[in-house]
């Protein structure tokens, strides 16, 4: 049993089944199994709950790093995924004007005034508001697993959503499908583009890479129009 647990129980003074787990334990030395599992369930119930007003959700740097890197590339970097609940998830980075100039920024997407801002990564910590608060769990589990390997988390979205994360574009090449993302994003994002693509099949990406300048334009169009990477706040 992980005693953490049974501090977090200890601590919840106004629970009277948490107070008698605690007292057992104090006075027997060990609990059954069946009420380890109620520490453990009180315990965890306490931290979720938790997660928004006192946890700081730290270590997510490379969350930054990924936009700034891309910011070299790309005038507005940015990744719509969704949630389980299929809302989108915007991730931007804020922009000169705003007063969290640098920070990853979290939406729903919609434009400024009418959307919902989640929070956002802010030194590689997630800074939530209400709307992100009653999302927090998820993500951060998000955000984690764009951390640890942004490619396999991209080549995912894409291959179940049939889009690129990053530009939104369908997928319609087959290295593409294959990839979860296209060529140009694999480029402006530093991801593995290629080492699977026999020298034939790059030739059938010509038409797919003729769009650049369309792409281009939509990444540039959608944001200055919704204003979106420099107004949230
Ligand atoms: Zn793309």
């Amino acid at each position: 049993m992980n005693l953490n647990h049974v501090e977090i129980c200890r601590g919840l003074t106004s629970n009277n089944f948490a107070q008698s787990l605690v007292a057992q334990l104090d006075r027997k030395g060990s609990l059954s199994p069946k009420q380890e599992y109620w520490v453990e369930k009180l315990a965890n119930e306490s931290i979720v709950a938790k997660v928004p007003a006192t946890n700081a959700v730290t270590g997510l740097d490379r969350v930054n790093d990924i936009f700034d890197d891309a910011a070299l590339n790309l005038k507005y970097p940015k990744i719509v995924i969704q949630f389980a609940d299929g809302t989108d998830l915007k991730l931007s980075l804020a922009g000169p004007k705003s007063r969290y100039h640098g920070a990853v920024q979290l939406t729903d997407g919609r434009p400024f005034g009418e959307n919902q801002y989640f929070g956002r990564v802010e030194n590689g910590e997630l800074i939530l508001t209400r709307d992100g608060g009653a999302r927090a769990v998820e993500l951060e589990s998000i955000l984690r697993s764009m951390s640890t390997d942004l490619g396999t988390f991209a080549k995912m979205h894409g291959q179940k959503f049939g889009n690129c994360c990053f530009c939104r574009k369908e997928l319609t090449a087959g290295p593409s499908l294959n990839a979860g993302y296209g060529p140009i994003c694999a480029d402006k994002y530093s991801l593995p583009w290629g080492e699977d693509v026999a020298p034939e099949a790059a030739k059938v990406m010509r038409p797919w890479a003729r769009s650049v300048d369309a792409q281009v334009a939509y990444d540039e169009g959608a944001d200055i129009t919704d204003g979106a990477s420099d107004d949230e706040k």
